[in-house]
């Protein structure tokens, strides 16, 4: 690894939250202080909002509903996002260089995140102008049609392990259908999100359409939650917090996306290509450190393959090191010592309850950034399906593995938890295979390569995972509302 060390801050980052297309501070005055996990130093602050702020936010978008943006073709629309796209990629290495600082991630990562961003906003870009509704044929004395309108002001509530990715992946299909947005990043990582709010003016985006609100969940997420201006809430984040957001909604009957976290398996049968099943499965899990909700964390093994399997992954966890996302380790730190602590607890009572602890399973010192709160990657062997860590999700470089006598246990192992998100299959056996997308419950399946699809793939959740669609066609289901014309002639 080439250690460039230069862990440089750039100038001018944002401090401001933008709101009517104005650089606004908060109300009551206060900041949040942003971090980089991997020395502890601050790097940034930007307004802790209120409800107050949240208002003037959802008042804006609401306003702009009824404005300029309202005269947009649908094809103009498209432009402005194309546009969007264009100057994220102009831009791409210095978002890059802050979604790394804040949220610790490596560079080449966040790269590929950046990239992705850009990516949302190009494919939804496309549909603006081909969202078209049906006729409806009830005989020659009526004519029927079907209109798709905007819904309204759309929430955002955006989690800390994909800033601006998760961010684009919202608002570029809500902007696309004409609505307007209210987006609050999460308290963590808040600064790619307001630079996109920046880019998004520069774009040609009419002031308003697009707000972005800086602040915590509580006072700042709930209020927006809360609003009753607010159509739709896409939240993604904790099976908690996605409760709380769905009540909140309810109050005024908002409509909700919900993309919670997961207990994804990955499936590896005796068949299977090895080389490609411990890819597949290192990447699973220590993506982001196992900072994903879609991570691979419990690997379901046929017990013919499983001593191969787990020499090998032993071998690849303990290949990662740790260091500076801006130096590209192979890994970095966790998003905060919140979060260390936590994943640390889940390994400590797992190992309390006699789990194995094949590799890691403890915090690491990184030389150079003692600051900084890193994990080592860790692998739990012969984990029942009841054990805690089996069923709940940790948010960390930590795998469970889980060894079966069949392929249809391997499918009973896989629905044995109360999450829904992803299910990954590698055998060369593709009726195997497809027996497993149909019997797991899950909103995605992924055959012989974990992560497999993109943004055209619709993404999201049954069971605690949550529900609603994003992603791909699927998404702009959210983001308008079927109206019904029927006239008698
Ligand atoms: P974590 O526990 O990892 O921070 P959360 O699900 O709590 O995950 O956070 C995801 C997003 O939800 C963040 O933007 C956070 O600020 C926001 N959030 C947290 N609590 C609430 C709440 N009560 N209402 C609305 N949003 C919230
Ligand atoms: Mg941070």
């Amino acid at each position: 690894m080439t250690q460039t060390r230069d862990w440089s801050i750039p100038q001018d980052l944002p401090e401001t939250m933008v709101i009517g297309g104005e650089p606004v501070t908060a109300g009551g005055g206060g900041a949040i202080e942003t971090i980089d996990p991997a020395t502890g130093r601050i790097i940034g602050r930007f307004p802790d909002a209120d409800a107050n702020d949240v208002d003037r936010a959802v008042t804006n978008a609401k306003q702009a509903l009824q404005g300029e943006w309202r005269s947009f073709t649908p094809a103009a629309r498209g432009r402005i996002l194309y546009q969007t796209a264009a100057l994220i990629r102009a831009d791409a290495e210095l978002l890059a260089r802050v979604e790394t600082l804040e949220s610790g991630k490596p560079i080449r990562e966040a790269r590929g995140d950046i990239e992705t961003a850009a990516g949302y906003f190009e494919y939804y870009a496309g549909i603006a102008d081909k969202l078209q509704g049906d006729t409806i044929p009830l005989g020659p004395d009526y004519m029927s049609f079907t209109l798709h309108e905007p819904v309204g002001v759309t929430a955002h509530i955006i989690p800390w392990n994909f800033p601006l990715v998760t961010t684009a992946r919202g608002v570029a299909p809500a902007l696309a259908a004409g609505n307007t947005a209210v987006v609050k990043p999460a308290e963590q990582t808040s600064l790619t999100s307001l630079m996109l709010a920046e880019i998004l003016l520069r774009a040609g985006l009419p002031a308003g359409v697009c707000n972005i609100i800086t602040g915590f969940g509580p006072s700042a997420g709930g209020p927006l939650s809360a609003h009753p201006d607010v159509a739709h809430v896409t939240f993604t984040g904790s099976v908690v917090t996605g409760k709380t957001v769905m009540q909140t909604a309810a109050e005024h009957v908002a409509s909700v996306t919900l993309e919670l976290g997961g207990k994804s398996p990955v499936v590896v049968l005796a068949d299977a290509d090895l080389e490609a099943a411990v890819e597949g499965c290192l990447k699973a899990i220590y993506l982001n450190a196992g900072q994903v909700c879609s991570a691979g964390s419990r690997l379901v093994v046929e017990r013919p393959v499983y001593a191969q399997m787990m020499d090998r992954l032993v071998a690849g966890a303990e290949a990662l090191t740790l260091g500076h996302g801006l130096d590209d380790a192979p890994l970095g730190p966790l998003i905060s010592q919140q979060q260390l602590d936590r994943v640390a607890g889940y390994v400590d009572n797992a190992r309390a309850a006699s789990i194995s602890v094949a590799t890691g399973g403890h915090v690491a010192e990184v030389e150079g950034l003692e600051g900084g709160v890193f994990y080592a990657p860790t692998i739990l062997d012969d984990v029942a399906t009841d054990a805690i860590v089996a069923q709940e999700e940790i948010f960390g470089p930590v795998l469970c593995v889980q060894v079966v006598d069949s392929p249809e246990e391997a499918i009973s192992v896989a629905n044995s938890t109360e999450f829904g998100l992803v299910a990954g299959i590698y055998t060369r056996d593709v009726t195997r295979a497809l027996n497993f997308a149909r019997d797991v419950d899950a909103g995605q399946i992924f055959i012989n390569q974990y992560f497999a699809g993109g943004i055209a793939t619709p993404f999201g959740g049954t069971k605690n995972s949550g529900f609603g669609r994003e992603k791909g066609l699927a998404a702009l289901a959210s983001y308008y509302q079927v109206k019904c014309v029927t006239a008698r002639i």
